[in-house]
Order: C-alpha cells, then sequence, then structure tokens
C-alpha cells in the first residue's frame, strides 16, 4: 500500500490553532506565569483569518455567497488581508474600500492578494459619499449577492473567536487560565474569546488594552460617549473614535490605555526577549501587562493568556525603523537614533 499524501486541502484549512508560547525574559520579575497565543501563525499572519473564514464560511451556509460572488470590507489593515487570502481561495471577488491615508505599501500587499482597491479620499467626513464607508454601503448595494463585512457591526466578529480562540486557548492552559489580556478595536477578538472562557470559568480576569485617543476605556467606564478622549495616535487597530457593537463591554473587567512609544518599545522587545517578531499591538497588550502587573493584578498563581494578534514584518517601515522612530520623538531621554554606516 502506498504511503498516504500528507498535505492540506487549501491554505484555510491552516487558519487556527495558533500556539500558545511561554514567555519567559520579559516577565521574569512578575508574579504569575504569562504565555501569549501567536496569532501570526495563522497563514495570513494575524488572527483576522478567523473572521475571514468564518463570516464567509457563515455567508455560504446560509445560502448568500454563491459562485463568482462579491466580499466587501472597509479596511487597508489585516482584515482586509485576510478576506481577500480567503476570497481568491474561494473564487469570490474580494472589494476593500479603503482611505488615502493607507500607506502605499498596504495597498500593494491588498492588491497583491487578488483584491480591487478603492482608494477613496481621507479628508472628508464618513457620511461624505466619497468616503470609504460609503462607497463601501453604495458597492454592496449595487453589487447583487455581495456581502459587506462590517467588521465593528457584525456579531460574527465574536462568534468567530467564541467558537475558536476561546476553545483553544481553554483547552491549551488545561482550563487553568486565570486572566485573558487582549487588544481591544473592533473587540471581536476579547469580547469572543472572553465569552467562551468565562462560560467555562466566571472567574477568569478579563483585561483589555485600550490607546490614548481612544474612547473605549471611558466608554466602559461611564457608558457615555466622551469627545474629549479622540485625538490621533499612532498604533493601528487598537482602540476606536467610535463605539463597535462587535465589543461587549460587560464582558470585560477592566480597560488600561497604553501609549504609543511605550508600546512600540514593546514590541521591540518581544522581539529581542522572547525571539518573536509581532506587530505593534502586541507590543501594546504587552505593555498593558506591565501596568496591570503594577496595579497589583496578578500573583504567584496567576496564568495570564497575552494575545499577540499579528506579525512584525507589517511594520518594518514604522516600529521596525529606527528612523520612524525617532521622527515620532519616541527615542527621548535615550540617544537620538543616527544614520550610521557598519565598518568592517
Ligand atoms: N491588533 C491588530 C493589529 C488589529 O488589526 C486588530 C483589529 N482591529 C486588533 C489588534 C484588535 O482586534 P479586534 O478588532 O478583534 O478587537
Amino acid at each position: 500500500m502506498k504511503n498516504q499524501i500528507k498535505a492540506y486541502d487549501s491554505i484555510l484549512d491552516l487558519v487556527g490553532n495558533t500556539p500558545l508560547v511561554k514567555l519567559n525574559r520579559l516577565t521574569e520579575s512578575l508574579l504569575g506565569d504569562f504565555y501569549a497565543k501567536v496569532e501570526a501563525f495563522n497563514p495570513g499572519h494575524s488572527a483576522k483569518d478567523r473572521i475571514a473564514t468564518y463570516i464567509i464560511a457563515e455567508a455560504e451556509r446560509k445560502g448568500i455567497l454563491k459562485a463568482n460572488s462579491t466580499i466587501i470590507e472597509t479596511t487597508s489593515g489585516n482584515t482586509g488581508f485576510s478576506l481577500a487570502m480567503a476570497s481568491m481561495v474561494k473564487g469570490y471577488e474580494c472589494i476593500l474600500a479603503v482611505s488615502s491615508k493607507s500607506s502605499p505599501d498596504k495597498i500593494d500587499m491588498l492588491r497583491a492578494m487578488g483584491a480591487k482597491v478603492y482608494v477613496c479620499p481621507a479628508h472628508v467626513s464618513a457620511d461624505d459619499p466619497r468616503s470609504y464607508y460609503e462607497v463601501a454601503k453604495r458597492l454592496h448595494k449595487e453589487t447583487p449577492g455581495s456581502i459587506y463585512i462590517n467588521q465593528y457591526f457584525n456579531e460574527l466578529n465574536i462568534e468567530a473567536h467564541y467558537k475558536s480562540t476561546g476553545p483553544e486557548i481553554w483547552e491549551q492552559t488545561a482550563g487553568q487560565i486565570t486572566h485573558l489580556v487582549a487588544c481591544s478595536g473592533t473587540g471581536g477578538t476579547i469580547s469572543g474569546t472572553a465569552r467562551y472562557l468565562k462560560e467555562q470559568n466566571p472567574n477568569i480576569k478579563v483585561l483589555a488594552v485600550d490607546a490614548y485617543g481612544s474612547v473605549l476605556k471611558k466608554y466602559h467606564e461611564t457608558g457615555e460617549f466622551d469627545h474629549n478622549e479622540v485625538y490621533p495616535y499612532r498604533i493601528e487597530g487598537l482602540g476606536k473614535n467610535l463605539i463597535p457593537t462587535a465589543t461587549d463591554f460587560n464582558i470585560i473587567d477592566r480597560y488600561i490605555k497604553v501609549t504609543d512609544s511605550e508600546s512600540a518599545h514593546m514590541a521591540r522587545r518581544i522581539a529581542t526577549e522572547e525571539g518573536m517578531f509581532v506587530g505593534y499591538t502586541s507590543g501594546a497588550a504587552m505593555q498593558a501587562i506591565m501596568q496591570y502587573h503594577l496595579e497589583g493584578e496578578f500573583d504567584s498563581d496567576s496564568k495570564v493568556v497575552v494575545i499577540f494578534p499579528d506579525h512584525g514584518s507589517r511594520y518594518m517601515s514604522k516600529v521596525y525603523s529606527d528612523e520612524w522612530m525617532d521622527n515620532q520623538g519616541f527615542f527621548e531621554g535615550e540617544k537620538a537614533f543616527k544614520p550610521k554606516e557598519i565598518e568592517y
């Protein structure tokens, strides 16, 4: 008898089941054990592969998506990449309406993955017909059999993590997890994961990470949208200037805010101290752990799981560029970056 060929049916079969990796050097002086759920191991290099494949599968199951259907979304980030990947494998068209603020690198990456990208003016308000929200909505209306993912307001975003990330962490920690630390953007990751974990053990503490310049923490604490909380910041994918319905605020115990600079430095430390090349928001989540530690959240029995959402390669011209760091003023108090030739 011939040996069986060991191959996956498609790249999409590799979505999920990402590894949980113990942190060692970074957390040496902290109380408790710390484990990272490394989402860069997904084939599209981020946690967004989970929602892209789940939402598409649900639409197929309900008969909304048929051969040659179109998938529409408004993001230049990880979700766009994951949707393009899943669409190409399954033979759908993928249209992404993005802001002209998006870097040419990002737009090229989405096009390389087969997406049709509409670049919409960044300076117009969300309800302007030229904005990327309005363009996406219009394309959705005009394209029969299309689906609009709308990740900030899609309950399936939560469900995807409820059905995959949550059970994986419960199984990987043998039910011993005491704290979950995760970034809050759309809120899908933290809400879905936490909902599953708290169903297994309601004592698990759910600690969210927010950015300075985002309304989420204040909204969680007061139930009010405070416009004063909104101002520009650098971290992409973390925090928001609106209240997403894909966030279940009731399941989250606490929010903490992290700065652009400390998060960037922490991402670089994850690379150099743990050997994990991860994205900007992984740095933010790790920085939040340091702050939660200082506030006495953990003790020697704590088993803390932190989600590292994506891969460092997407941030070469940002967090991993000394020049960019220096231009942001992130080397303040340290020796400023000076490009120098290395002599042999
Ligand atoms: N990190 C990165 C890099 C992201 O792109 C996102 C998604 N906006 C998040 C974290 C937050 O995940 P979620 O949207 O599920 O809250």
